[in-house]
């Protein structure tokens, strides 16, 4: 019921003007819309859950963003570009490259891949993703991985180890490789989502410093590109890790802060974030007063 009167409530202000008032009016901005996962089947959009956006709901977006935007990237926001929008991906699925990739190419878009270098590597499958697949997507195991991001990190590895260590099963491949990043510079351009995907604010200077730089290096001499953008995963960052960011080499790096960028701290960037049910009237509304509107409303409320 709530969900329904905030749609009615969000298509109101859609549909009185008020959001084509907002974008003639607000000025320059930074727009970055960020995805995952864009599934190749049923059973990825179950594992991924709210990661996911459908292909068919994809290309839409995409064209309407071709059409009525122009397409920057990283390397534009770090040189100065105050106008635009950017297109990126978190973790570097490999259905970025089997479904989001054609989609992108047909339209001439490029976006921006936010690699984790040991997930790519097949090292391990981020643990939210491997529980679902090791135990099913069901309510159960989404209270469990709730009940796991509330414990500190210590205490979560060693919870998932004794998950873990119960199945034989093999993992599957969900992340590109290397080989497909490659073949993939035609349409992305690769940033750095760091080595482990361990939330930055929970490691030491040392290591988080070691991390930032490792992931840039191995980027840059595997995929032949200098990378200088940055996501922090699951958007974590602090004053320590901004610094270090800057240290390490990068000029921009996404948050997971909500919002439209004006004359922003490149290093803090918001984020817009696609959910699987959000439709296109919804998609609009993201890319123009959906989150200052929010947060207006909130502060009444
Ligand atoms: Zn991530």
């Amino acid at each position: 019921m709530r969900k329904i009167i905030k749609k009615i409530f969000w298509y109101l202000v859609y549909f009185s003007g008020l959001n084509f008032i907002y974008n003639l009016f607000s000025g320059p901005r930074l727009i970055l819309v960020g995805y995952h996962s864009v599934p190749a089947g049923p059973q990825d959009s179950q594992n991924y859950a709210m990661l996911a956006v459908a292909k068919e709901i994809f290309a839409k977006q995409i064209s309407y963003l071709k059409n009525k935007y122009r397409i920057i990237n990283f390397d534009d926001i770090a040189r100065g570009t105050k106008e635009g929008i950017a297109i990126f991906f978190d973790d570097g699925f490999e259905d970025n490259f089997l479904i989001a990739r054609p989609i992108l190419k047909a339209r001439e878009v490029r976006a921006t891949v936010f690699l984790t270098t040991d997930l790519i590597s097949q090292k391990d499958i981020l643990w939210t993703i491997k529980l679902r697949y090791l135990k099913g997507a069901s309510q159960e195991t989404e209270k469990l991985i709730w009940r796991l991001k509330d414990l500190p990190l210590a205490q979560r590895q060693r919870q998932l180890a004794a998950i873990f260590s119960k199945f034989k099963n093999p993992l599957p491949k969900i992340f590109m490789d290397w080989e497909q990043m490659l073949k993939a510079v035609d349409v992305f351009d690769y940033g750095s989502h760091g080595v482990t995907h361990t939330d930055f604010d929970e490691m030491g200077e040392g290591e988080l410093l070691g991390e930032l730089r490792e992931s840039k290096k191995e980027i840059e001499q595997k995929l032949r590109q200098n990378v200088t953008a940055l996501s922090y995963p699951h958007g974590k960052y602090s004053e320590l890790s901004v610094e270090l960011a800057k240290k390490a080499g990068f000029q921009t790096a996404v948050t997971t802060r909500k919002g439209v960028n004006k004359n922003p701290d490149l290093l803090c960037l918001k984020r817009i974030s696609v959910d699987p049910d959000d439709d296109m009237i919804i998609f609009r509304l993201k890319l123009g007063i959906y989150y200052p509107l929010s947060v207006a409303i909130k502060k009444f409320i």
